[in-house]
């Protein structure tokens, strides 16, 4: 984003599982992000029963999973990506990444993703843009299930990322893709001189807001506190935008409008007043929750619901790695994300190696190269 500057690179994750709580309906049809696929590449395989095997098997397709795909390619370990049926994470809906290094001019959300992944598949990562159904990770070789397809794999990184939070209010999800959004970059077309408002106090929403500006006529930053937590360039740069108002203390409690958007609920945190704000769009920009409820059962984690990590990139179950977004809501840039995927597929290639010294290896076929193309 024109915002993905200063000092973080946005979110590593995607949005692989579908857990009824991700991205945003778009508002009308959008220009699809095109991720070219090689002429080789595998379609999603969708009801078919053809099992396969991976030495590696990634599950995720953001800055983590790509990475974990380049260097396990490079390791010869020809590993699967199951990349999601909306592949590429959360970069893939957002414009102008700033501070990925070796991008001086900054470099498209979707080009950097696209980048990652024909540099996976130039060294023979497969991607399937398919989604993760479930997992079975009590035995080895682990079984994971996506479009239908059970795929077996000695080793498993899991780089799912997070994705967007909702308010959780009737009507907004009712008015989901008609003036309510997830999605600045994706939806911001559309609010051109319209009066949107955007809903939170982290970076995310002052990212938005800015990017917003290019579009509305006036933006309202609502925030429930009296300050904002995003960082002081972002907030000084909201703050001081001309199309930009700031809400403190103001919390949405309604959205108002029948086949459209036409106004929000405004209750103050702090006196309980309500009140109506006529707005035609409603962007929310309120953190990210992780990808892992296909994994609950298998892997350990916090209260938050992001996966734990015991040693480096070890999960719970030895075998499976993780990465990303899905793990680590300190960082959650796209840079720390493509380190965790690095570390991930040096931590799983080792593994393998000790497997085979150890005589415990793999199953029968599992040394073999990935049939699925
Ligand atoms: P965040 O930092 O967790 O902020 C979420 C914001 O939403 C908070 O201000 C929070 O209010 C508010 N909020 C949460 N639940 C709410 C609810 N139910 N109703 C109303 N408001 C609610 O999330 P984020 O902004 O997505 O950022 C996440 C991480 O990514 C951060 O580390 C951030 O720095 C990074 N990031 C960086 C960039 C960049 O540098 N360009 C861009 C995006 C994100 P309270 O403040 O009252 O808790």
């Amino acid at each position: 984003m024109r915002s993905m500057n200063d000092n973080e690179a946005g979110f590593g994750g995607l949005q692989i599982i579908d857990d009824g709580d991700a991205q945003t309906a778009p508002l009308a049809p959008v220009a699809p992000i095109a991720m070219e696929q090689p002429a080789d590449a595998t379609p999603a395989t969708s009801g078919s029963s053809a099992g396969a095997h991976a030495r590696v098997l990634i599950i995720g397709s953001g800055p983590a999973g790509l990475t974990a795909a380049i260097y396990a390619a490079r390791a010869d370990l020809e590993p699967v990506v199951i990349a999601g049926f909306v592949p590429g994470g959360q970069l893939m809906i957002t414009s102008e990444v700033e501070n990925f290094p070796g991008f001086p001019e900054g470099i498209d959300g979707p080009a950097l993703m696209a980048n990652m992944r024909a540099q996976a598949e130039r060294f023979g990562a497969r991607m399937h843009d398919l989604d993760v159904e479930s997992v079975d990770f009590s035995g080895r070789p682990f079984k994971i299930t996506a479009g239908g397809t059970q795929y077996t794999a000695d080793s498993v990184i899991v780089a799912t990322g997070a994705s967007a939070i909702w308010l959780d209010l009737e009507n907004e999800t009712r008015l989901r893709g008609r003036g309510v959004s997830a999605c600045a970059t994706c939806d911001g077309f559309f609010f051109r001189d319209r009066k949107i408002a955007v809903v939170g106090g982290g970076d995310s929403a002052l990212e938005e807001a800015l990017f917003l500006t290019k579009f509305a006529s006036e933006v309202v930053l609502i925030h429930r506190r009296d300050e904002f937590r995003g960082s002081r360039i972002m907030q000084n740069r909201a703050k001081t935008h001309p199309k930009i108002s700031i809400e403190w203390n103001s919390q949405v409690t309604d959205v108002l409008g029948g086949d459209k958007i036409e106004a929000i609920e405004l209750t103050d945190t702090v006196s309980g007043e309500k009140r109506e704000m006529p707005i035609e769009g409603l962007f929310i920009a309120i953190g990210h929750k992780p990808n892992t409820e296909v994994f609950k059962e298998h892997l350990d984690v916090d209260d938050k619901g992001y996966l734990e990590v015991s040693e480096h990139t070890h999960s719970n179950v030895e075998g499976v790695f993780v990465a990303g977004d899905v793990h680590d809501h300190r960082y959650r840039q796209a840079i720390t994300a493509a380190g965790d995927g690095c570390r991930a597929a040096i931590d799983a290639e080792r593994w393998l190696e000790e497997q085979k010294d150890e005589g415990a290896a793999a199953p029968v076929g599992a040394s073999e190269a990935v049939s699925l193309a």
